[in-house]
């Protein structure tokens, strides 16, 4: 067995890990701090790591970005879909992430997203669990109705994209019909519903229909909407118990293009909706794409940004890590039947703080009583005839 010692669960007792995987050896964790495994509850797995096939995006804009995307993605095929799910997965995993909701692209030749996605999700279930949502990128109508509907059958979890459609009247009638196929299939739904800054009312309006639970992905226009309507949307989102689902860096990356200065930062209303009893977790979204050129599918990252977007003080940004945790949990469990595994990730670090100071890869990832990816932070500072480990300064 391997004995894993002096680990700080949750940041509040020391105790010790003991897996039965026939080896026979102790590692003294040393008092770093341990949580349940990480979500990463809004990510595009096929696209990340596209980036030197579709080129950088010139201008920063989400309409560049999905056009860039679209160009590449109708030659691959599904075995190449999935390999590059799988190496981004391999990232995740790294970071500490053993549980993925993924939003596969319907509007791919032949649905190849959403099939590669599902195909992964059962090859690589001993390392990962993954929600498969089925994401219209360009809008229903823009692309194959029925092909739309065939990946939701599919699917985990319906999603939607109202202003990926030509104008607003068509953006609600692509909200009726994810509604409709929602309450035909039993399925929730976790639909980007806007990301752009100017102000859009898809909120209310999918809120207001009959389906069933209901995630709003990226939701940054009310960064830029009026006090008095945000507070009656906020009552109208407690009210239908939705979730909303934030990812910091892509949506940071990608608005405020149009804007001068002063200048819209592109993240929604995260506090305020934490204090007004919203659950609400986050997501990677993009990485090493056109949509986000940087990231290395490390969901911390995406923590660190609203931490300090939403300007979190310190006691605030430690118990954020729900959302990447428990809020997370309580999201995947609303809208899917299968539970998430009880995994955990030991941080390389002895208390959050110190994990959002240095981003440091995570020490050790446990899941279904395997250590599955490690790490350690090495190096010295060399100084007259002292070696230093900076790390050991912060700590
Ligand atoms: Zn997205």
């Amino acid at each position: 067995m391997t004995i894993i010692k002096n680990v700080n669960m949750l940041g509040v007792k020391l105790s010790n890990i003991t897996l039965t995987d026939g080896a026979n050896t102790v590692i003294d964790a040393e008092g770093r701090i341990a949580f349940p495994s990480f979500f990463d509850m809004h990510i595009h797995l096929e696209n990340a790591l596209s980036l030197r096939e579709t080129g950088e995006n010139d201008s920063g804009t989400l309409n560049e970005a999905v056009e860039r995307w679209a160009k590449i993605r109708d030659s691959l095929s599904v075995e190449e879909l999935k390999n590059r799910i799988k190496k981004a997965l391999i990232l995740e995993i790294f970071n500490g992430v053993t549980h993925v909701r993924n939003h596969a692209d319907t509007c791919s030749k032949n649905i190849n997203s959403v099939k590669a996605s599902l195909e992964v999700k059962e090859e690589m279930k001993d390392f990962v669990d993954i929600q498969v949502v089925a994401f219209p990128e360009q809008g229903i109508f823009n692309c194959n109705e029925d092909e739309f509907k065939r990946a939701v059958e599919i699917s985990d979890i319906i999603g939607g994209k109202p202003d990926g459609e030509d104008n607003e009247d068509l953006g609600k009638k692509h909200l009726e019909l994810i509604s409709s196929l929602s309450l035909k299939l039993n399925k929730s739904i976790d639909s980007h519903i806007d990301q752009g800054d100017e102000p859009t009312r898809f909120s209310e309006y999918l809120l207001g229909l009959r389906n069933g639970h209901i995630a709003l992905s990226h939701l940054t226009s009310i960064h830029s909407d009026n006090d008095e309507y945000v507070s009656r949307l906020i009552r109208l989102i407690k009210k239908r118990n939705a979730s909303v689902i934030s990812s910091p860096l892509t949506t940071v990356f990608l608005n405020g293009r149009f804007d001068k200065y002063p200048k819209r930062r592109g993240l929604t209303r995260i506090k305020q909706l934490l204090s007004e009893g919203v659950n609400v977790a986050l997501g990677h979204d993009d990485f090493q794409n056109p949509f986000f050129p940087f990231g290395f599918g490390d969901i911390i990252q995406a923590l660190w940004l609203a931490v300090l977007m939403e300007q979190a003080n310190l006691k605030d940004a430690e118990a954020w890590i729900d959302l990447i945790t428990r809020n997370a949990e309580i999201e995947w469990t609303l809208s899917t039947s299968f539970k998430p595994s009880e995994d955990i990730v030991i941080l390389d670090a002895k208390s959050l703080r110190e994990q959002l100071s240095t981003l440091s890869p995570r020490f050790m990832v446990i899941r279904k009583g395997k250590i599955i990816a490690y790490s350690n932070r090495s190096g010295e500072v060399l100084l007259n005839d002292s070696k230093i480990n900076p790390y050991d300064l912060i700590a």
